[in-house]
């Protein structure tokens, strides 16, 4: 989906006297879309996407020494270790590209990591100002285990597909760069299930831990990628 020019530049005057470090992060169960649509809002806003299953991904695909023990965690639909996502995230958020703010996709995805997060903010910003939201995709459980299964994503772009909602022009080719679509490993229905249950255990508490902080908007996650992104605009210019 293309981002219209009018939105951008209302977008862009409303924010233009206000000059403060936007960080967003977004919560939601696996395959609510909202890795559809961060990446969407980062390419809008012009901020960094940082998605942790990408970046663990990619630790594991050049087999580092944290990327191996990532594998053993993300194979079971465990979470990774605190720690080591936290360094991964802090280097991240410390790279020039995110001076000005950034999209968290991912992370944090605990409560403890939400204060780690607090720590590495502060350690990284200093007295710059922050305007921070925490975005909740909310969304029936029922649809996400089919959203998941039928899920093919470009290793090359990075483009996310559905087989049955959002199907490529060429079956298996991404429209965007030709390149073969693959399954994550993680994608299949036992997995999912496992998933599951460590986002209800362990994300879903951060609901009112960013509520109680008066940060906390929630978006409507049902329909189309236009319904939800037009409502994620709304939430974003508010
Ligand atoms: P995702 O691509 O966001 O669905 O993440 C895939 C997998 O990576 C998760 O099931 C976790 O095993 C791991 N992962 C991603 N982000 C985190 C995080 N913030 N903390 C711990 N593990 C994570």
């Amino acid at each position: 989906m293309s981002i219209s020019t009018e939105s951008k530049k209302t977008y862009i005057n409303v924010e233009k006297s206000d000059v403060m470090k936007k960080e967003l992060i977004f919560l939601g169960p696996p395959a609510c879309g909202k890795g559809t649509q961060t990446a969407m809002l980062a390419e809008y806003l012009g901020l960094p996407h940082v998605d942790t299953g990408s970046l663990l991904r990619a630790e594991i695909k050049k087999e580092t020494p944290n990327g191996k023990v990532a594998k053993s965690y993300i194979d079971k639909g465990n979470l990774v270790p605190v720690e080591l996502v936290a360094s991964i995230i802090k280097d991240r958020l410390s790279e020039d590209d995110c001076k000005d703010g950034y999209i968290l996709d991912g992370y944090p995805r605990s409560v403890e990591q939400a204060d780690m997060l607090d720590v590495i903010n502060s350690d990284i910003n200093g007295a710059t100002k922050v305007d921070f939201k925490a975005i909740y995709f909310d969304l029936n459980q029922d649809i996400l285990i089919s959203r998941i299964v039928n899920r093919r994503s470009c290793p090359n772009c990075g483009e996310i597909y559905n087989i049955k909602f959002k199907p490529t022009k060429v079956e298996g080719i991404c429209d965007k760069c030709g390149t073969a679509l693959v399954q994550r490993k993680d994608d299949n229905e036992e997995i999912a299930k496992a998933r599951f249950e460590t986002y209800f255990h362990e994300t879903a508490p951060l609901i009112d831990y960013y509520k109680n902080k008066g940060v906390l908007k929630t978006i409507d996650a049902e329909g189309s990628i236009e319904q939800v992104w037009e409502r994620l605009l709304a939430v974003i210019n508010e």
